[in-house]
């Protein structure tokens, strides 16, 4: 048995899984992010000081592990901290514009439920060194472009906000602990704690009555200052301007403390609950808090497993061609055809053998549309017996004409 909430990606459903690879790098590259592979095992530090203590993924969801040093370490939980890791270790210019974006594997213990699992997929991407509203906005289409241009997931909704910087967040928490002061005895006991902690996190309880409460709870907005109601408003002009549909949502918050100013998620109600497929924002701070120079930065990532199940990408395969030699002395000759088709094409060949009835029926599983069949007959004669799977339709060719049929 594979480890609870660890799954196969089984080679029938493999080719989905690359396509969705190759079409987000395909449209990250055409933005300009090319492509970061870091380790998935990090230090654990890394992501306690990146994501902050008090949050889910940093106090319940770790996968930790001492190595045999004991070094404490962490398979990562996500893949932001791990790309600002690499941009302060390797030292880039954070006076210039870097764009990066990754794909691969993250690891949080919790409940395993569809489209969540332990080990799950992230695509994302990360814009360093510009702290500018109009790239907040190409990343916000970027991700809409994926989901919509290149999933083909309709229904899609862009929930934007903005959060704050430490100049002006300070005010907002202040209100937040007095409001929800007053519903002490109602809060969930995670709330309960957070009111100390990060009083912004209930904002995104999803126990119910903290969802009532937290409706009224004072929004972010009247506390913004200049220059992030600027940004904001500037960012939503941007979208405005290229026709995309957002909504403005005070309270929208997310679950990593390194945000600043931008937030956003782009949601769809196609899994049953409202549930975002991308995420992300604007975090202006971390790199600095992991040790960098002061570099203003903004990113998203995408839940791969969502895509998976959501996404109406087809599989366009080219023609397989399936070899079928009816005794020994053919097998030898026909192998050799196949072996250089092979090379230019798809193509199978049956080492099972048998009946020419059995050796189709596999043929047919193989989802072969063209069959080279060779037995006795053909092979005195010099010629081949091609089959058209589909039309049902045969003709004798000579075995040199073979590369033409093809
Ligand atoms: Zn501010
Ligand atoms: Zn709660």
């Amino acid at each position: 048995m594979s480890v609870k909430g660890m799954a196969d990606i089984l080679p029938e459903e493999s080719w989905k899984w690359e396509k969705i690879r190759s079409l987000f790098l395909e449209n990250a590259r055409r933005f300009g992010y090319k492509l970061i592979e870091t380790p998935i095992v990090e230090h654990a530090d890394l992501f306690i000081r990146g994501i902050g203590d008090g949050t889910d993924i940093v106090d319940k969801q770790m996968y930790l592990f001492n190595d045999k040093k004991g070094k404490h370490l962490a398979l990562r939980p996500e893949g932001t901290a791990s790309a600002v890791r690499s941009f302060v270790e390797h030292k880039y210019n954070s006076e210039l514009l870097h764009k990066w974006c990754y794909f691969g594997p993250m690891y949080r213990y919790e409940r395993p439920q569809k489209g969540r699992m332990r080990q799950f997929h992230q695509a994302g991407i990360e814009a360093f060194g510009v702290d500018d509203p109009a790239l907040d906005a190409e990343q916000i289409i970027l991700a809409r472009e994926l989901l919509v241009g290149s999933f083909g997931i309709e229904s899609v909704k862009i929930l934007l906000n903005s959060i704050g910087c430490p100049a002006c967040r300070p005010g907002w928490q202040v209100a937040l602990v007095d409001y929800f002061r007053r519903y002490d005895r109602e809060l969930c006991d995670n709330c309960r704690r957070r009111l100390d902690i990060n009083p912004l996190r209930i904002l995104d309880c999803k126990v119910q009555r903290c969802s009532e409460i937290a409706k009224d709870a004072p929004a972010g907005r009247n506390y913004l200052c200049g220059s992030c109601s600027a940004h904001h408003n500037k960012l939503k002009q941007y979208l405005s301007d290229m026709n995309i549909v957002f909504e403005d949502d005070p309270m929208l918050v997310r679950g990593l403390d390194y945000y600043t100013k931008t937030v956003f998620e782009i949601t769809t109600d196609k899994l049953g609950s409202q549930s975002a497929l991308i995420a992300g924002g604007r975090y202006n701070d971390l790199v600095k808090s992991l040790g960098g120079k002061d570099s203003p930065a903004t990113g998203w990532a995408m839940g791969i497993e969502r895509i998976f199940l959501l996404s109406d990408i087809k599989n366009a395969s080219e023609k397989t061609v399936y070899f079928i030699a009816l005794d020994e002395p053919s097998k030898i000759v026909l192998f050799k055809l196949f072996a250089s088709a092979a090379k230019r094409r798809n193509c199978r060949f049956d080492y099972k053998g048998g009946s020419l009835k059995s050796q189709l029926r596999r043929a047919n599983g193989a989802g072969a549309q063209i069959c080279a069949i060779m037995g006795e007959n053909e092979r005195i004669a010099d010629t081949l017996l091609i089959k058209d799977m589909k039309n049902k339709t045969q003709k004798l060719i000579k075995i040199d004409e073979f590369g033409e049929t093809l």
